[in-house]
């Protein structure tokens, strides 16, 4: 039941149960990374799913070991942004410097991960393996999460220079003291010590992951449409009332701030220090390069 299946599709959507739609990343040889044509084919499912009046609950799944290795920054194939329409209102193609960094994250990114936090309809997250960095803001828009219990969570932006992944939830998802420990020293969470701090909700064999969130989609779908709409947005809502969205807008200025610092210092826009030593040593050479470009021609 495929039939968002092109050459390039990178994301499935299914329909394995009654008023059930789900949604499944299909890249498992590059382990789901993120790159622009799954972001937008992700974005063009969850839509489907919302207009769709039969659906009423949506899973979100990984195909493969990992759930999510996060962003894709290398890119996925020869395709720019300019490649896929645009749905926020913040992006522009001709702009340069941190106005472009910035409007390019909002769109794939902070919007594109509000909207599906928004999705009217429940969605639960089916989550195996790992989940790193952009991985954790799939897993973190949906409702509910079920993990496998050989399932991790990590963020190691810091590594690189950066406070945190783009959509900031992590004080929501492990309360503060996790959270700081979890972006001070990058470890990875276990499923385990997800389900402790409540960023799970249920941790199962990874044999049983995929018939325990059908079930539970299954059983969310006998319940009133609208009801479960509105409670799901009496839910959010309280937690946007405590704070959520100021506090992540915030943290998006600051996330922007070590963009810009690290393009001041290293001429890129994270801290190559966190990179594996084989590459590091070639970005430090070409950074020494460009320094000494500039110091020939007195600038
Ligand atoms: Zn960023």
């Amino acid at each position: 039941m495929n039939d968002m299946a092109s050459p390039t599709a990178q994301v499935r959507y299914e329909t394995p149960a009654p008023h059930v739609a789900r949604i499944v990343m299909a890249r498992p040889e590059a382990h789901n990374a993120q790159g622009l044509q799954m972001t937008y084919e992700l974005n063009e499912a969850f839509n489907r799913a919302a207009h769709d009046d039969d659906i009423k609950v949506v899973i979100l799944a990984a195909e493969g070991r990992n759930f999510s290795a996060g962003h894709d920054l290398s890119g996925d194939g020869k395709k720019t942004w300019r490649d896929f329409p645009i749905v926020g209102t913040w992006a522009g193609f001709d702009a340069s410097g941190a106005e472009a960094r910035y409007g390019r994250e909002m769109e794939i990114y902070l919007e594109m991960c509000e909207r599906w936090r928004n999705l009217s309809k429940p969605t639960i997250a089916a989550v195996q393996g790992k989940c790193i960095a952009g991985g954790l803001m799939l897993a973190w828009v949906c409702d509910l999460i079920v993990c496998s219990d050989d399932a991790t969570f990590k963020d190691p932006v810091i590594d690189f220079g950066i406070c945190g992944v783009e959509f900031f939830n992590h004080p929501w998802e492990l309360g503060i003291r996790k959270a700081k420990e979890m972006l001070f020293t990058a470890d990875e969470v276990t499923a385990q010590e997800a389900a402790q701090h409540g960023m799970v909700n249920r941790v199962v064999p990874r044999a049983e992951l995929e018939a325990t969130v059908l079930a539970m989609a299954q059983k969310i779908a006998t319940k009133p449409a609208f009801a479960l709409k509105a409670t799901k947005q009496a839910v959010n809502h309280v937690q946007d009332v405590q704070g959520r969205r100021n506090a992540q807008m915030h943290v998006f200025s600051l996330h922007h701030l070590l963009h810009t610092h690290n393009e001041l210092v290293y001429g890129m826009p994270m801290d190559p220090n966190g990179l594996p030593e084989t590459v590091r040593e070639k970005v430090f050479a070409r950074i020494a390069r460009a320094k000494a470009e500039k110091a020939a021609k007195g600038e």
